[in-house]
Order: structure tokens, then C-alpha cells, then sequence
């Protein structure tokens, strides 16, 4: 398998922009980009745990906070044993585009833990939660950086750190962290709200592109983000004929029952235990004849190795970078339809923006307020992506990042952060 730095590869996909400055609506030029190309704050912490077994263990974890023109700094933390700096700058750079593609006024951030919470017991966990706030309590805040679930980590873990903060301050701030239990001051909605916010962008997909209901869907991935939008597609109508997990994956073309899958991996520990349909691997899954593939999981799944294999119409990335800047390339050759991870899983961080504000003003949203008011971002964010994406005949990636650097760029040019040769 090719070896893909995220970050390196997004800086790539930064350069390749250069070429549309010039064109009507592009309002920032090739040396603006600069600013985006390295963090403006980069946080790694070393610190000894004593595990439950009596063990002493040096933990890494970092944070990034990658830009704050448009506001505090915001984007999960994750927990995983491969977790390093460059994948964290890469996703800290794409939280920063994603808050701007859906206009909500944040700046970009990630952070994560190098561990392996599935070797690690929940009290463990909690020790190693509370710490890295402990060091880490300085950089985030209400309105500074403010953190939230990401790839195994869920809202216990978000209350742990929330618990912690409040501590060491001597204060309630339930706006440092999104994501959290209702009983701490969560959103209602943000469970499913990443898998929701796809499936608005998916209808608004299918419409443009003609994919009927009924239409099959392959998922890779089967934690919070896949199994979410697996229940969410399906009542909608749609098929779900794949779904894999970290354990393997299953396919049946004429469709999965997504409550039994949901019971198999409740109980077996994988999707494979629902004993249906034919086995296929995380790889296989990718490439199946389907009309909408899924990634939802982790990055470099579609490399330009396997790209020209893809047969589905739609790709919408649920995960964070699992198409390469390469497999662009190929898939928009191929007329395969990409919907990029900063559009399609903007769902997220939009319901945190709203758990946000709930906190700030001490007053809490019914379910169908959340709802609406994320249909209409998700909506109105596509609407405005296929607009420029017709109108420059570009894909919808390229298209995103354009209406995103442009929001940020606007914003650093009016904090007098950029060169400034016109008048103004
Ligand atoms: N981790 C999610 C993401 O990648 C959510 C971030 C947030 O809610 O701040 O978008």
C-alpha cells in the first residue's frame, strides 16, 4: 500500500489551487495561501500515567490550532494507537476549512492521543483523559480551542475532560468542550448529527444527479458516523448492501436489515457476526458496483492504487481524508462524483456550533430545532459548492476549498494579517 502523509498531501491540494485566482469569485492569490501552509500553534505533551496494573506509562498527545482568523479554534480528539503530528496537522487543517464551508464562526483545531482504547480499560482512560487536560488546560477554553469527539473517543470522555477543566478553573464552562452528555449540558441531536448532516447532503446529491431512491449504499466503517448513517439512509429508502468494520465486512446486493447488523456488532464485536451475505475486506468493499460508497472510517483509503477501480457515481466522505489528492484526480476523470469530507461530515462540528451557543446562552434547543437548523447549513453549504462547482467546472472538492479560503482569507486580510498591495 502507498504511504500518503495527510498533511503533505493537503498542502498539495493547497498548491493546485493557485491556478483558479484569477478567475471571478476567487478572491484570495497564490502568496495568500501561505498562511495556511504550516499551524499557527502546535501543542506536544509527554506525561507519565500510572496504570490500574501499577505500570507507569509515557503518554504523547498533541493539539493542534491550525487557524483562528474566524474565531476559536474547534475539532475533535481522537484516540488511536498510530495517532501522530502529521495526521494531526492535517486534520486540524480541515477542521479549519470545514467551519468556513459552513460558515460558523470558528477557526480549525484537532488533537490526539497515541493509545489503544480497545487494549485500555475505562479507568485508565479516564486517568489519561483527566491528565491531558491537566496539561493541556492553558491552550483551550470557551473562547479559545474548544475540543470534541473524535475516531474512539465519545461523550464519557468529553464529560471526564469537562470535569476536569472545571476543576483546575474553579468554574462551570460547559462551553470548553461539545459533545458531552445532555446531563452536562450536550446538545440533543449531536449523537447522529454527523451522519445526519451527511444524509441532507446526500438528498441534495441524489436530486442533482439523478440516484433514485432505493439506490445502493457500501459503508466502510461501523462506529458512530457509519452505523448512524446506516439507520438514517435506510429508512430513508435507500439499500444498504456493504458495511465493514476494523474485523472485516459483509455484502448482500439485495440489501441489509441495518437493525440486525447493529445487534451482530453489539454482540460479536463486528458486522461479520450478522452470518449473512458474502464476506468482503475493508479493500473489496471499496470497489464494489454500487451507486453510493461511504468511507467512514479512517484516511488514505482511496489512493491513486485502487482510484480507477472505484465503480460507485458517489463517494461521500462520512471519514476525514479518505480520498488522496491523487484519487481526486482519477475519480473526477472518471466522472465519479466526490462529496469532500469538509462538506460531508460537517454535520459534526455544525450540532457542536450549536451546543456552543446553547451553552453561552444558558438556554436549550428542542430536537427539531437542531434538526432544522442544521438541514438548512447543510443544504444551503452544498447548494452554493455545486453552484461554483457548475459555473468553473471544477469538483465539488475544489470547490470547497475555494468558498473556504476565500471566508478565511477575507477574515485574515481584515485583521491586517496579509500584504496588502490594492488600496482599499
Ligand atoms: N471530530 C468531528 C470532525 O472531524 C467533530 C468536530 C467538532 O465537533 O468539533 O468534524
Amino acid at each position: 500500500m502507498v504511504k500518503v502523509n495527510p498533511f503533505e498531501d493537503t498542502l498539495g491540494r493547497l498548491k493546485a489551487l493557485a491556478k483558479y485566482c484569477k478567475e471571478e469569485g476567487v478572491r484570495f492569490r497564490p502568496e495568500d495561501l501561505d498562511v495556511l501552509s504550516s499551524p499557527k500553534r502546535t501543542l506536544i505533551v509527554n506525561f507519565p500515567v500510572k496504570f490500574k496494573d501499577g505500570s507507569v506509562r509515557i503518554i504523547n498527545g498533541y493539539r493542534v490550532q491550525y487557524n483562528d482568523a474566524r474565531g476559536p479554534t474547534k475539532g475533535g480528539l481522537r484516540f488511536h494507537p498510530q495517532v501522530d503530528i502529521d495526521e494531526v496537522k492535517a486534520l486540524a487543517l480541515w477542521m479549519a476549512l470545514k467551519t468556513a464551508v459552513v460558515d460558523i464562526p470558528y477557526g480549525g483545531a484537532k488533537g490526539g492521543i497515541t493509545i489503544n482504547p480497545k487494549e485500555t480499560s475505562a479507568e485508565d482512560l479516564e486517568k489519561v483523559s483527566r491528565e491531558f487536560i491537566r496539561q493541556i488546560h492553558d491552550f483551550v477554553g470557551p473562547d479559545k480551542d474548544i475540543p470534541a469527539p473524535d475516531v474512539y473517543t465519545n461523550p464519557q470522555v468529553m464529560a471526564w475532560m469537562l470535569d476536569e477543566f472545571e476543576k483546575i478553573k474553579g468554574v462551570k464552562a460547559p462551553g470548553m468542550i461539545t459533545g458531552k452528555p445532555l446531563e452536562l449540558g450536550g446538545s440533543l441531536g449531536r449523537d447522529i448529527a454527523t451522519s445526519l448532516g451527511g444524509a441532507y447532503v446526500l438528498k441534495e446529491v441524489a436530486d442533482v444527479y439523478d440516484i433514485g431512491m432505493g439506490a445502493s449504499v457500501a459503508i466502510q466503517g461501523f462506529g458512530n458516523a457509519g452505523m448512524n448513517f446506516a439507520k438514517i439512509v435506510s429508512k430513508w429508502g435507500y439499500k444498504v448492501v456493504a458495511v465493514s468494520d476494523s474485523k472485516g465486512g459483509v455484502y448482500d446486493a439485495d440489501g441489509f436489515d441495518v437493525a440486525a447488523l447493529v445487534a451482530a456488532k453489539e454482540k460479536t464485536g463486528s458486522v461479520v457476526g450478522i452470518g449473512k451475505g458474502r464476506k468482503v475486506s475493508n479493500e473489496e468493499l471499496l470497489l464494489l458496483d454500487v451507486d453510493v460508497l461511504v468511507p467512514a472510517a479512517l484516511e488514505n483509503q482511496v489512493t491513486k492504487e485502487n482510484a480507477s477501480k472505484v465503480r460507485a457515481k458517489v463517494v461521500l466522505e462520512l471519514a476525514n481524508g479518505p480520498v488522496t489528492h491523487d484519487a481526486d484526480q482519477v475519480l473526477h476523470k472518471n466522472d465519479v462524483v466526490v462529496v469532500p469530507d469538509i462538506l460531508a461530515n460537517a454535520g459534526g462540528v455544525t450540532v457542536s456550533y450549536f451546543e456552543w451557543v446553547q451553552n453561552l446562552q444558558g438556554y436549550y434547543w428542542s430536537e427539531e430545532e437542531v434538526f432544522a437548523r442544521l438541514e438548512k447549513k447543510m443544504v444551503s453549504a452544498f447548494r452554493e459548492i455545486h453552484e461554483l462547482v457548475k459555473r468553473l467546472d471544477i469538483d465539488h472538492r475544489t470547490a470547497a476549498y475555494i468558498i473556504a479560503i476565500n471566508r478565511i482569507i477575507d477574515a485574515e486580510k481584515k485583521r491586517g494579517n496579509l500584504n496588502q498591495k490594492e488600496s482599499m
